[in-house]
């Protein structure tokens, strides 16, 4: 390992950081992360913050969980790769499709295709919707259906499904036939609803209204996240996903849920669809199924998906998958991380926690007149979104939060900003007094500006 000069003095001149613009990254730095401790990080200076973040809403274990590590590394001397195309597998990666299955049974998940991530998971929903259709003899369902301030990762399909502007703009033109619904967030909606439920009912007329537009049998899927994490952390109200479930149903329009955030426990139970009471066609996970600790995703399909595809002729074939699909070590990290979340039960922490953190911020913003509204209270996913003025709701600029996340990083917390969202979702295994050293970091960081 180089010293801690080289480190400082190489830091983001060859690299390109994803997110951001490299010529900034040149001129301010980016924090250089050395170590990690339950839900605690370290960096090079030696300063040591909670990880409110988890990583990038990922590390639901913590940065200690040695039954993980151990499954890694004894995986790497065992059989560090082998492919899962052409008639191959391994031992981990049957395990691990065993546990995935077993942990989204109750959300009717039959089947797992592994992938090296969130947006591979996304793609392969979003291909294999498609083909679902062809084989069944629609060809003609090819659009998708999404919602606005949704994210779902950053391949071409995932990025047009996208309902972040800032996620699209530089890259158009998108895929054709992907359309936007407003997203279900009270406090900004073009229907000036702010009660959740309505605001849902008007959502779920749009809907139709854009399903008999676009013409029923050219739609191939829907695709939402229970939560909309990087959009903000916007709720729905509980109605909401049912009501999508129920029109998807009612005109042969594939659900899939985008699990890759609200997965393994994050809202307070292992899926944000079972959440809201919902089963989805198909699920894209990430994240949580390793915490973090090696690149690995999933794309879940329900039994009467798998059954279209497993029972067809030749059309059946999937001719879509990654050189880590299946991955051995990949494989091991789901394996151990699945069991070490049900030992730990870490869903059964989230609720409390993120009850703490969600009531943390509401009494934040009686204090702060920047914080414009608090979201969340469902699991460790918590949402401030700050303004300059609070009656007329104006986005509070670019600048003023990022002296807002230093001051808390100062502090004592590492949060997430995201336009002008703070956004946290630490460990599920961080503690009480770790929560109220992020309340007073964040606190604290409020009043920089
Ligand atoms: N979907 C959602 C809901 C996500 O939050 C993310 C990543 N934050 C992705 C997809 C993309 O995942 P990845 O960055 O692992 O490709």
């Amino acid at each position: 390992m180089k010293d801690d000069n080289f480190l400082r003095a190489n830091n983001a001149r060859h690299m390109w950081h994803p997110m951001g613009h490299p010529g900034e990254a040149m001129a301010h730095a980016p924090t250089i992360i050395t170590g990690a401790e339950g839900s605690v990080i370290e960096d090079i200076d030696g300063h040591k913050t909670v990880d409110a973040v988890g990583g990038l809403w990922c590390v639901n274990l913590g940065y200690s969980n040695t039954a993980v590590k151990d499954a890694i590394a004894k995986q790497l001397y065992d059989l560090p790769y082998y492919s899962a195309f052409f008639g191959t597998s391994n031992p981990t990666a049957i395990e691990a499709s065993y546990a995935v299955r077993e942990f989204f049974a109750a959300d009717g998940m039959a089947r797992v295709f592994f992938t090296s991530g969130g947006s591979d998971s996304v793609e392969t929903c979003l291909r294999l919707a498609r083909q679902y259709h062809r084989i069944k003899g629609e060809p003609g369902r090819t659009k998708f259906l999404s919602l606005k301030k949704g994210y779902h990762g950053t391949h071409f399909g995932g990025a047009s499904v996208n309902g972040n502007n800032r996620f699209r703009v530089a890259y158009e033109p998108l895929m054709p036939g992907c359309f936007h619904l407003p997203s279900p967030y009270p406090y900004r909606n073009p229907f000036h609803e702010t009660d959740p439920a309505v605001l849902a009912q008007h959502i779920a007329a749009a809907m139709e209204d854009e399903i008999q537009f676009q013409g029923p049998g050219s739609i191939a899927a829907f695709i939402m996240e229970p939560i909309q994490g990087a959009g903000g952390v916007i709720v729905p109200h509980e109605t909401f996903m049912p009501l999508m479930r129920e029109i998807c149903e009612r005109h042969g329009i594939l659900m899939i849920a985008d699990e890759v955030i609200t997965g393994f426990g994050r809202t307070g139970d292992w899926s944000g669809s079972r959440h809201w009471g919902v089963q989805p066609d198909m699920m894209a996970c990430a994240k949580g199924i390793t915490s973090g600790y090696f690149p690995v995703g999933a794309a879940l399909m329900s039994e009467a998906v798998a059954e279209v595809f497993e029972q067809a002729d030749a059309d059946g074939a999937i001719f879509h998958g990654y050189t880590y699909s299946a991955h051995p070590v990949g494989a091991a990290a789901v394996a151990a991380c699945l069991e070490e979340t049900l030992r730990l039960d870490t869903k059964a922490n989230a609720g409390p926690r993120g009850a703490q953190l969600y009531e943390g911020c509401v009494a934040l913003m009686e204090k702060h007149d920047i914080v414009g509204d608090v979201r969340g209270g469902h699991g460790l996913m918590t949402g401030v979104e700050l303004v300059s003025d609070r009656a007329a709701k104006t986005p509070l600029d670019a600048e003023a939060a990022k002296r807002i996340h230093k001051a808390t990083y100062e502090a004592g917390a590492m949060v997430r900003i995201g336009g002008n969202n703070i956004m946290m979702s630490p460990p599920l295994v961080i503690t009480e007094d770790e929560i109220a050293q992020v309340l007073s970091a964040l606190d604290a960081g409020l009043s920089a500006v």
